[in-house]
């Protein structure tokens, strides 16, 4: 099972990997996840990555294709992976391809421009272990601190209205475009983000049922 989300940033995609990945026992893999750790440990990949983050500019392509292909090789791999946040450019999805990876089906979930900018507002993230809430679509238990880990979460700082806008403009331009890319290989079905989080669950279920059977 070798499954892609797509979406603008704030859609959901993020959410709904890792709630596969737990049904199903194979990882989700975010790169946004493993560049803002590297950020935050302070590697030279980070060092180079945060400049773009902070602007709400793609990371160039060969790094996050670098950054892939260490991950995909991996043990916990074999059984099948989430892409999270990756394809982002056509580029990416043909580096992909080149890797012979062999894409089994492509989620895009549909969230209007205006309803992103609204959603992005009330994401917070910890600090620590990274785990993503939203005040009204995913709360925290205590509303304050991380459930994993009880540090504090905050707002991330590419999830400023500013920087939002740059992101959502990115994504049309350059991301939008693998919708095609995946239906031209009759591999991409979209989904429409709902209100409530366990609604876009069930739609997203639903196509996985359709297209592995279980
Ligand atoms: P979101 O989906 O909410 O926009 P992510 O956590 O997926 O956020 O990504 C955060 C940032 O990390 C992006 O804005 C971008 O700068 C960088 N990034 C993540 N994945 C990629 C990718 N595949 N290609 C280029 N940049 C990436
Ligand atoms: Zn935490």
């Amino acid at each position: 099972m070798r499954i892609i989300f797509l979406g603008a940033p704030g859609a959901g995609k993020g959410t709904q990997s890792e709630l596969i990945s737990a049904q199903y026992g194979i990882p989700a893999i975010s790169t946004g996840a493993i560049i803002r750790e590297a950020i935050a440990t302070g590697t030279d990949m980070g060092l180079e990555a945060k400049a773009y983050t902070e602007k709400g500019m793609l990371v160039p392509d060969e790094v996050v294709i670098g950054i892939i292909k260490e991950r995909l090789v991996k043990d916990d791999c074999k059984k099948g992976f989430i892409l999270d946040g990756f394809p982002r450019t056509v580029a990416q999805a043909e580096a992909l391809d080149e890797m012979g990876v062999d894409i089994d089906l492509v989620i895009s979930i549909e969230v209007k421009d205006e309803d992103i900018v609204k959603r992005m507002s009330g994401r917070r993230v910890c600090g620590s272990c990274g785990s993503s809430y939203h005040i009204v679509y995913k709360p925290s238990r205590s509303g304050e601190q991380c459930d994993k880990c009880g540090s504090d979460l905050s707002i991330r700082a590419d999830d400023k209205p500013e920087v939002v806008l740059d992101r959502l403009r990115v994504y049309h331009e350059m991301t939008e475009p693998l919708k095609d890319y995946y239906k031209s290989k009759g591999k991409c079905v979209e989904v429409e983000g709902q209100e409530i989080l366990d609604d876009t669950s069930a739609l997203v279920r639903e196509q996985i049922a359709l297209a592995f059977g279980k």
